[in-house]
């Protein structure tokens, strides 16, 4: 059977806003195949991956582009790993950290990125496609992964033997969760006695006294990515470092990583 990805952006279909063109123009729904609905309680379209026949009609014809339908290569279908919802995004196969090496994720936004870092951080725990369930099932993971470097890799975040230290990808956000000055902040975080040294290599002696409040959004991530630095973790996960900066900024926080 041809392996599809039928995603509906919850965020766009609005079927009360539009004809319901998704269902209208379905060829399998027209001959009497259930391929795709409104659900009553979310009230989105939702697709039926095993009943379409990836045609591509309703993509064009949604006024709101709420639908992608992906082919994926045979390959990929044993190698799901995480899931957010039916008709939602999906996550094939997860990099593997090691140690004294560092590892760049490359990609456009909903990619998943920041997905990669929830689950490789320990966050959150892969739950293999069973979007339904509430809490981490380690076990099965575990079984699933055995034999492979992941499965050594997600042990230790599972039984909590590896320590993880994560700069957010929303550093404008910061501000509403801490107050104070930056050198306060960063004096706290700092538990590797590496605070001078960044001082100078990320350039943050400027607003060291300012108030977290006052930053701009380049101030914020270099404070951001200083904080995550100071802290003694044995992985350290960087989400989007670069956004806010201009590119000297960019260069200096490729290499001070
Ligand atoms: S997917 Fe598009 S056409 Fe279908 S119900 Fe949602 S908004 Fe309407
Ligand atoms: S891709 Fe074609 S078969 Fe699948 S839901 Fe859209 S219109 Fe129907």
């Amino acid at each position: 059977m041809p392996v599809r990805i039928a995603v509906v952006f919850k965020d766009r279909c609005q079927p009360k806003r539009c004809h319901l063109e998704c269902i209208a123009f379905c060829p399998p729904q027209r001959t009497g195949t259930e391929v795709i609905w409104i659900d009553p309680e979310t009230t989105k379209a939702v697709i039926s991956e095993e009943t379409c026949i990836s045609c591509g009609i309703c993509i064009r014809k949604c006024p709101f582009d709420a639908i992608r339908i992906i082919g994926l290569p045979e390959a990929l279908k044993e190698d799901l790993v995480h899931q957010y919802g039916k008709n939602a995004f999906r996550l094939f196969r997860l990099p593997v950290p090691k140690q004294g090496e560092v590892i760049g994720l490359l990609g456009p936004n909903g990619i998943g990125k920041t997905t990669c870092v929830s689950l490789l951080s320990g966050e959150v725990a892969p739950n293999l496609g069973h979007y339904r369930r509430k809490k981490a099932y380690w076990e099965e993971v575990l079984d699933y992964f055995a034999g492979t470097e992941l499965h050594d890799y997600l042990a230790k975040i599972a039984n909590k033997k590896l320590t993880t230290a994560i700069k957010p990808q929303y550093v404008d956000k910061l501000s509403k969760i801490y107050t104070g000055r930056v050198r306060d902040l960063l004096t706290k975080a700092d538990k590797r006695g590496r605070l001078a040294e960044l001082i100078v290599s990320l350039d943050l002696a400027s607003f060291l006294d300012r108030d977290i409040a006052q930053l701009s959004g380049g101030e914020l991530q270099r404070m951001a990515i200083a904080a995550t630095m100071l802290k003694d973790a044995d992985i350290y996960f960087f989400d989007e470092p670069s956004s806010y900066l201009d590119i000297y900024q960019r260069l200096q926080v490729a290499k001070v990583i």
